[in-house]
C-alpha cells in the first residue's frame, strides 16, 4: 500500500460546504482583501489563543518579519534563534538587518536549549525565538525567565504548533507575540499562502496593523514604509471554516502518533515524545534512526513517502555562509540531521496506513 506523506482530502470534505457557501457570498460581494471576514477571523483566532490582537499576514515569514520590525529590530541588533529550523526563522531577522545568533537545541525535544540560550546573549541581544519545532512548545518557562533578566523581548515562532498547549497555554501566547503560518500543510493550513501575529501588546498588534497594510493611517496617509502583505479574503473564510475542527484534528494526530508507538515500540527506532507539562501535536511525526538513506530508499520504493526537516542546520547553509560559523559549532543540531526522519502524518491517517508505513521501516531494518 503506498502512502503519502500528508493527504488532506478527508480533511477539505468535512468544509467543503461551508467553504461554497462563503466564497459565494465574497464572489457576490467581489470584495477579495480584508473586509468583515479577515476580521472575523483575527477575532476567532486570537480568542482560541487566548489573546487580545490577532493581525492577518500573508504568510508566516511575513508575520515574523513583521513582528520584528514592530519590536523595533533592525541594524546592530542580534536576535538568537535554533539553528535547527525552517530557514525562514533567520531569514526573518536578515530582512531586518539585524544580525543572527545561533543555538544549539536539546536533544530530547529538537527544540531550542534554554541553557545554552543564556551563553549567547549579549548587549545588542534584541530578540528571542523560540521556535516550537515538530508541534511542541519549547521550554517557554526557562526561555522567559532568561529574557526577563537580560531584558530581552520573546517572539514565538509558532508556525509548526497551532493550537499546542504549555501548562494550559496556547502556543503564541506566552511571548511578547506568537506567529503563525497557514501554509497548506500546517495543522492549520489555508488553500494558498497565510499567517497571523498573535499579541496581547496593543503597539505590537498596532504596528503590524501598519506595516502589513503599506503603513497607512488613511487610504493615501502613510505613518511609516510599510509592505503589502494582507491575508487574502478567500484564505480567512477557509481558516474561520476549518479552526473549530483544529482541537479534534490534533487529537487525531495524536492518536496517529500512539500507533506509530504501538508498532515500533522495541525496533531500536527513537519516536517523539511530549516533554513533561505539554502536548504534542505532531504536526511532524520525526523519527530518529540509524542507516537513514536506505531506509529512505526502501520505503520509496514500496511508495510511502519520507522526508527529512532538516538536513542542513542553518549555520551550516550557504544562504549564511557570511553569519561567521563552521561545522561542529552545534554538535546536537548536526547530529539531528544525520538522524532525523519524518514520516507520513495527517489526522485522517489510518491504522492501515499506518501498519504499511512501519511494516516497511521494520523490513529495513
Ligand atoms: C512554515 C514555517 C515558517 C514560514 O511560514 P510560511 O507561511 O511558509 O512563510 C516559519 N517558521 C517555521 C518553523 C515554519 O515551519
Amino acid at each position: 500500500m503506498s502512502v503519502p506523506f500528508i493527504d488532506f482530502t478527508e480533511q477539505n470534505k468535512v468544509i467543503r460546504a461551508g467553504v461554497d457557501a462563503a466564497f459565494a457570498q465574497v464572489i457576490a460581494k467581489a470584495s477579495f482583501i480584508m473586509g468583515p471576514e479577515v476580521k472575523k477571523f483575527e477575532d476567532e483566532f486570537a480568542a482560541y489563543c487566548g489573546v487580545k490582537h490577532a493581525v492577518g499576514v500573508n504568510s508566516g515569514t511575513d508575520a515574523l518579519y513583521l513582528a520584528l520590525a514592530a519590536l523595533g529590530v533592525g541594524e546592530g541588533d542580534e536576535v538568537i534563534l535554533p539553528t535547527y529550523t525552517f530557514i525562514a526563522t533567520a531569514l526573518c531577522v536578515s530582512y531586518t538587518g539585524a544580525r543572527v545568533k545561533f543555538v544549539d537545541i536539546d536533544e530530547a525535544s529538537c527544540n531550542m536549549d534554554p541553557v545554552k540560550l543564556e551563553k549567547v546573549i549579549t548587549a545588542k541581544t534584541k530578540v528571542i525565538i523560540p521556535v516550537h519545532l515538530y508541534g511542541q512548545t519549547a521550554d517557554m518557562d526557562e526561555i522567559l525567565a532568561v529574557a526577563a533578566r537580560h531584558g530581552v523581548a520573546v517572539l514565538e515562532d509558532a508556525c509548526q504548533a497551532h493550537g499546542t498547549r504549555y501548562k494550559g497555554r496556547r502556543s503564541g501566547s506566552m511571548g511578547h507575540a506568537g506567529c503563525f503560518s497557514f501554509y497548506p500543510t500546517k495543522g492549520l493550513g489555508a488553500w494558498g499562502d497565510g499567517g497571523m501575529v498573535v499579541t496581547n501588546d496593543d503597539n505590537v498588534a498596532y504596528m503590524v496593523r501598519m506595516l502589513r497594510d503599506y503603513g497607512r493611517t488613511d487610504r493615501y496617509a502613510h505613518k511609516f514604509k510599510g509592505h503589502n502583505s494582507r491575508l487574502d479574503t478567500l484564505q480567512a473564510v477557509v481558516l474561520s471554516q476549518k479552526l473549530p475542527y483544529l482541537d479534534q484534528w490534533n487529537v487525531m494526530r495524536q492518536r496517529v502518533a500512539g500507533l506509530y508507538a504501538k508498532y515500533l515500540t522495541g525496533t531500536g527506532i527513537v519516536l517523539p515524545v511530549a516533554a513533561a507539562n505539554r502536548e504534542h501535536v505532531f504536526q511532524t511525526y520525526a523519527v530518529r534512526l540509524k542507516q537513514r538513506a536506505r531506509v529512505m530508499a526502501h520505503l520509496a520504493a514500496k511508495g510511502i513517502t519520507s522526508l527529512i526537516h532538516y538536513p542542513i542546520p542553518i549555520h551550516l547553509q550557504e544562504a549564511y555562509a557570511d553569519a561567521g560559523y563552521k561545522a561542529g559549532d552545534f554538535p546536537v543540531s548536526e547530529k539531528m540531521c544525520e538522524d532525523i526522519l519524518s514520516l507520513p502524518m495527517f489526522p485522517h491517517m489510518t491504522e492501515d496506513q499506518v501498519r504499511a508505513v512501519t511494516s516497511a521501516l521494520k523490513e529495513a531494518l
